[in-house]
């Protein structure tokens, strides 16, 4: 039977000489795996639509086993993140994240606007890891986990100065920093921006620019909150790793 389904390609594997297995998450199916026949020949009509990122309507025999993809019409191909190293590097890291946090066939549409989107704006020019950050906030309670972050996580307030206790699971205002000696102290700043990126609607998303030092402090929760609470192990993530410190000494010692 033949099926239809808009997804993007978030992982690829070849498969013999000429043939790929295509990973797609999909609008209405969730994550699927489907046979692409010929897809790594370079004059087959699959081999444009079967690559990393590209965004499209798929359709596909299915049955019993993997289904087998007959035909994709792309809408996004997501060339100008596919030729970027950097942002390459950043979509590849959201992909695996997805990808470890869904099973099978479990649709959720939620989570495929927001891959959706975040690549889009990636693709017009927004600061990719600014797009990472709320990508992992996001996807936070998909691995079960949510932080408490519109309030102090012990008396509830509000306001405050405000650190994170990845101990209590949340930020900890001043007033009960004594709960927690190895609280990360956070600026203003940081604390702002978390707090907003966790809960806005992307496509609501401004113009994000950010200061360096505000960038590293944010990443510091994030990814001792991935490490900590999450526990999931992406390969991409070294990489990602690498090139930021390649970066920085190509770019030498910065004043924030
Ligand atoms: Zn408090």
């Amino acid at each position: 039977m033949l099926h239809k389904c808009e997804g993007i390609v978030i992982r690829t594997r070849d498969y013999g000489e000429t043939n790929k297995v295509v990973i797609l998450f999909t609008r209405e199916l969730g994550k699927v795996a489907l046979m692409a026949r010929g897809a790594k020949k370079t004059n087959s009509r699959l081999s444009s639509v079967s690559q990393m990122f590209t965004h499209g309507i798929y359709l596909y025999h299915g049955g019993s086993g993997m289904g087998s993809l007959q035909q994709g019409d792309m809408i996004s191909s997501s060339r100008t993140m596919k030729e970027d190293l950097y942002k390459a590097a950043f979509a590849a890291y959201m992909a695996e994240l997805l990808d470890k946090a869904v099973e099978d066939r479990k649709p959720n549409p939620f989570l495929f606007e927001l891959l959706q989107q975040s690549y889009a704006l990636i693709n017009e020019g927004y600061d990719e890891e600014v797009i990472s950050y709320i990508f992992e906030l996001k996807l936070l309670p998909l691995f079960g986990v949510q932080p408490v972050l519109n309030q102090c996580v012990n008396c509830a307030a509000g306001e405050g100065d405000f650190s994170f206790s990845f101990r209590m699971n949340g930020f900890l205002c001043h007033r009960c920093k004594h709960l927690d000696d190895y609280r990360l102290p956070l600026s203003g700043k940081a604390v702002r921006v978390i707090r907003l990126f966790y809960f806005i609607d992307l496509q609501r998303l401004g113009k994000v620019s950010l200061q360096d030092s505000t960038k590293q402090e944010i990443k510091k929760v994030i990814r001792t909150y991935y490490d900590e609470y999450v526990g999931v192990y992406a390969k991409s993530r070294s990489f990602l790793d690498q090139m930021d410190r390649m970066k920085k000494t190509m770019e030498g010692p910065k004043d924030t």
